[in-house]
């Protein structure tokens, strides 16, 4: 009998990839200047380790990792360090943030390997390099990639999702990955199974790459239990659960994680992360971005320096078109809009998305109409209507009666609604707010 590939519930936007997936990768030169803030993960910033002054190499540890669930920064350029102090976040504040003036005649190469070769290591020690070398996943949250080499031994996975899907519209640099580095993937993909003590990985991949489909069967390695699925295109396919349900159908529980169904689910750009740091014995100091949108004269997939400002990559892809009026890091989903053009590319910047007064064009919101399509779109079966209206009473305690913290942030209901309520983006105030609250 043939399976399900997809999810229930979901939506349907298009998927504007059209404007990137053909563009290869290509690196932009060094900017004068990079902004490495100490908050760029899941979990405590790192520790600042310079002063103002300090020269640097590429690939320098500037901050600490400050626990076990927190992650390393490193310098992505050599230079000076020219000041440390707030600067604008892609969260939207400000941060603590190192700037570096890059050094134009350095070789921006050090002289040694500073991540050692995992093949003669043992998991533990592959870990350990892993979080060293301040990997983290690069989908958008960057929880720090060896928190999830390390699952609880209350845990026993049995799989690892690979996750292809790249659902967000727009975005491509995950589909660029599978094309022009699948042997990396699969190497990475290597490193994780020998790190999770098991064998099996199944590959995700929505039907609008066949190209990516194609290329990552062929690339398969034969000696490893690995298949690939081509999926059917929905939003949010690539979020977890919905990830997790279709290839192995398995249910993670309210409030649990994929562990407690025996996966661990890692995107294909974070993986080949993983095998590059590795491979080029340099920490996670660069990192693919799509920009892109109708606002953005030469949009491509770019290589480049974490900390890179905005207004260079900006500058690289051909600067803004005249009728430019948002941009936004991330996706139209999930992304969120950034107003200073200083705003640093972080390791967790998947892309960047530049749209037109078109696009932007202020729709009013109205009332509810109680139409029910947000519930039928909301793909973890929460009800966003009753979410909405708490959310604008602010009775935040009672909204986690109705299970908020399931809530993905997926945008879907807001996608859906006809009254334009911004529905997700009043569930991420919500969880905000409850987050700075006092522990009870
Ligand atoms: S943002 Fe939250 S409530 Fe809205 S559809 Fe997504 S998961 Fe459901
Ligand atoms: S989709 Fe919008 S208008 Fe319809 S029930 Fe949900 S919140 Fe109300």
């Amino acid at each position: 009998m043939s399976r399900a590939l997809t999810f229930r519930n979901g939506v349907h936007p298009g998927d504007a990839k059209e404007l990137t997936a053909a563009s290869p990768i290509r690196r932009l030169p060094f900017p004068d200047e990079v902004v490495l803030p100490l908050r760029q993960h899941t979990g405590a910033p790192a520790k600042l380790l310079v002063r103002a002054g300090d020269r640097v190499e590429r690939g320098d540890m500037i901050g600490a990792a400050a626990g076990f669930i927190s992650s390393p920064v490193h310098a992505s350029a050599a230079g000076r360090v020219r000041s440390i102090g707030p600067w604008p976040h892609p969260s939207g504040g400000f941060e603590p943030a190192v700037r570096i003036v890059v050094d134009r005649y350095a070789a921006q190469m050090p002289r040694r390997r500073l991540v050692p070769d995992w093949e003669g290591l043992a998991p533990k020690e592959i870990v350990s390099a892993v979080q060293a070398a301040g990997v983290v996943g690069l989908g958008g949250a960057a929880f720090p990639a060896h928190v999830k080499l390390s699952p609880p031994a209350d845990q026993t996975i049995d799989t690892l999702v690979v996750n292809g899907c790249e659902c967000e519209p727009y975005l491509t640099s995950d589909h660029r990955v599978m094309l022009e580095y699948a042997d990396r993937v699969y190497t990475g993909v290597r490193i994780m199974l020998r790190c999770l003590g098991i064998e099996r990985a199944v590959v995700g991949i929505e039907r609008n790459k066949p190209d990516a489909i194609e290329t990552m069967r062929r690339a398969a390695p034969r000696d490893l239990d690995i298949e690939v699925v081509g999926l059917d295109v929905k939003y949010p396919q690539g979020a977890e659960k919905m990830l997790i349900k279709v290839l192995l159908d398995r249910e993670v529980p309210s409030g649990g994680l994929p562990g407690n169904v025996g996966a661990v689910v890692q995107n294909v750009g974070s993986i080949a992360m993983l095998a590059e740091v590795f491979e080029t014995g340099l920490p996670l100091i660069e990192r693919i971005v799509t920009v892109t949108g109708p606002g953005v004269r030469k949009p491509g997939n770019w290589i480049v320096p974490v900390g890179t400002k905005l207004c260079d990559l900006i500058e690289g892809s051909g600067g803004l078109d005249d009728d430019a009026s948002e941009i936004i890091f991330g996706g139209p989903m999930m992304g969120a809009s950034v107003a200073s053009l200083d705003t640093p590319v972080l390791k967790g910047t998947s892309g960047v998305l530049v749209l037109s007064t078109n696009e932007t064009r202020l729709r009013d919101s109205h009332p509810c109409i109680r139409c029910g399509r947000c519930l039928e779109a909301c793909p973890v079966f929460l009800n966003p209507q009753r979410l909405g209206s708490l959310a604008r009473k602010e009775s935040f305690s009672e909204m986690l009666e109705h299970n908020l913290m399931d809530c993905m942030l997926c945008g879907c209901c807001s996608y859906a609604c006809p009254s334009n309520i911004p529905l997700s983006h009043l569930f991420a105030t919500a969880k905000a707010a409850l987050r700075r609250r006092p522990a009870a």
